[in-house]
C-alpha cells in the first residue's frame, strides 16, 4: 500500500492546479471549474443542476456562480429545444476566449507528455473512479465512449438517415464531436479500455 499512499499524496498536490484562493485572470476556482466543466459537457448536462453536483455545491451556490459567469459575459443561457422550461448554459466567445488561460493548463501538458501515455493514464483514472463509485455510491460523470446507452452507426427510421450515433437514454442521434463530451447520465460498460 506504500504506492498507493505516495501516489495520493501526489495526487493531492496536482490539485492546487484548480483549488486555489483569490482569482486568476479575474476568476475564482470555482468559476474556472464552472466555465470548463461548461465548455466539456453535452447538451444535457449543460444545465444549473449537473453544474451543482460536479462542483459539488447547492443549486443555489451553483446558480450564483452562474450568475457572474452571465455578468461577465462568459454565459449564455437558453430554453432546452424540447422543454422550453428547462435552461441550457452555453459558453460564449467571450467565455471560450478566457479558456486559452485555463489554470489547469498546464496540469493538461504535463499529462500529454506522460510517458505512459495519456490515454493509458486516463483509463487508469476511469477505473479509480469506478471504483470509488461503487463504494461511496455515487456517479461520476464521463463521456460516451464507454456508456452502455451509446449504439454506433444506426438507422433513424424517423429522419430517414445513417447517424453517427445514438444515445439510447435520450433517445437522440449524437455527432461525432458530442460522444467525447461529458455527460452526467453515463453508465459504465465494465473496466475495459476506452476506445479513442
Ligand atoms: S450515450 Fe451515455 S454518456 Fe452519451 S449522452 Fe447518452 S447517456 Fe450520456
Amino acid at each position: 500500500m506504500t504506492a498507493a499512499r505516495q501516489a495520493v499524496d501526489l495526487l493531492v498536490q496536482t490539485s492546487s492546479g484548480w483549488h486555489f484562493d483569490g482569482a486568476r485572470h479575474g476568476l475564482t476556482d470555482r468559476e474556472w471549474m464552472a466555465l470548463r466543466l461548461l465548455a466539456r459537457a453535452n447538451r444535457f448536462s449543460r444545465t444549473p443542476s449537473a453544474l451543482a453536483q460536479f462542483v459539488g455545491t447547492s443549486r443555489a451556490t451553483a446558480s450564483q456562480t452562474v450568475k457572474r459567469l452571465e455578468d461577465k459575459g462568459y454565459l449564455q443561457r437558453k430554453s432546452a429545444d424540447q422543454d422550453k422550461r428547462s435552461v441550457i448554459l452555453d459558453v460564449t466567445p467571450r467565455g471560450e476566449k478566457i479558456l486559452a488561460s485555463d489554470p489547469i493548463a498546464p496540469l493538461i501538458h504535463a499529462i500529454a507528455t506522460l510517458e505512459v501515455g495519456a490515454n493509458n493514464f486516463r483509463d487508469l483514472l476511469s477505473q479509480i473512479l469506478r471504483q470509488l463509485d461503487a463504494r461511496q455510491n455515487r456517479h461520476h460523470a464521463d463521456s460516451c465512449r464507454q456508456c452502455i446507452f451509446l449504439t454506433e452507426a444506426a438507422y433513424n427510421r424517423a429522419s430517414r438517415k445513417q447517424t453517427e450515433y445514438t444515445c439510447r437514454f435520450f433517445r437522440a442521434d449524437l455527432t461525432g464531436a458530442e460522444v467525447d463530451l461529458l455527460c452526467f447520465n453515463f453508465e459504465g460498460r465494465g473496466s475495459g479500455a476506452v476506445p479513442t
